[in-house]
């Protein structure tokens, strides 16, 4: 069963670096995990973060809510017709080994993104984009909770 974690040093989910805590923080690796954290009081009474690898974040004080943390894992092909391959990827997988992970392949389309900092989820969340490729034109679809 997940935990959640009192007093939490989130710095190294963050790029800056810069000290800081959370008052509740759970890491999650299923979605059936993300469900009974949903039923949690520490989840239905608090403010909640969802971070990923926290490049796009700056917090100037300790965060008194839950944070969560996905570490759904995992990246797979799971559909192919004649011009398009469909990946799938884990939320908490590293955006730039997923780039990895087509270009081993030689699937084409996202190599311009490669090396942006952060995870699959927040990818999409942003709309990562750059030297003319944005990421919408290239996620096919976003399992959300
Ligand atoms: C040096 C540097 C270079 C960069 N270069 C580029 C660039 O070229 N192009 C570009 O577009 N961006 C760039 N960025 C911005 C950054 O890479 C993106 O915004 C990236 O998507 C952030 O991912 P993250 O995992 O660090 O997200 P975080 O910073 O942790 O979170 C970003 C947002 O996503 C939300 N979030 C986090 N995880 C999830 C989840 N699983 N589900 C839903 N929401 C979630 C957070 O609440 C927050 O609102 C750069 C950043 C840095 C520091």
């Amino acid at each position: 069963m997940v935990e959640i974690i009192e007093n939490k040093d989130i710095t190294s989910f963050t790029t800056f670096g810069i000290p800081v805590k959370a008052r509740y923080f759970a890491e999650y690796s299923s979605e059936r995990e993300l469900l009974a954290l949903s039923r949690k009081e520490e989840f239905m009474n608090n403010e909640v973060l969802h971070i990923g690898g926290g490049s796009n974040l700056l917090f100037l004080e300790d965060f008194g809510g839950l944070v969560l943390h996905s570490a759904i894992k995992g990246i797979k092909e799971y559909r192919k017709d004649d011009e398009t391959v469909y990946a799938i990827a884990g939320a908490g997988e590293k955006w730039t080994d997923f780039v990895d992970w087509c270009l081993e392949r030689n699937l084409a389309g996202v190599e311009n993104l490669a090396h942006i900092p952060g995870e699959a989820g927040p990818s999409a969340l942003e709309n990562v984009g750059a030297y003319g490729v944005v990421a919408k034109d290239v996620i096919h679809a976003v399992a959300c909770f």
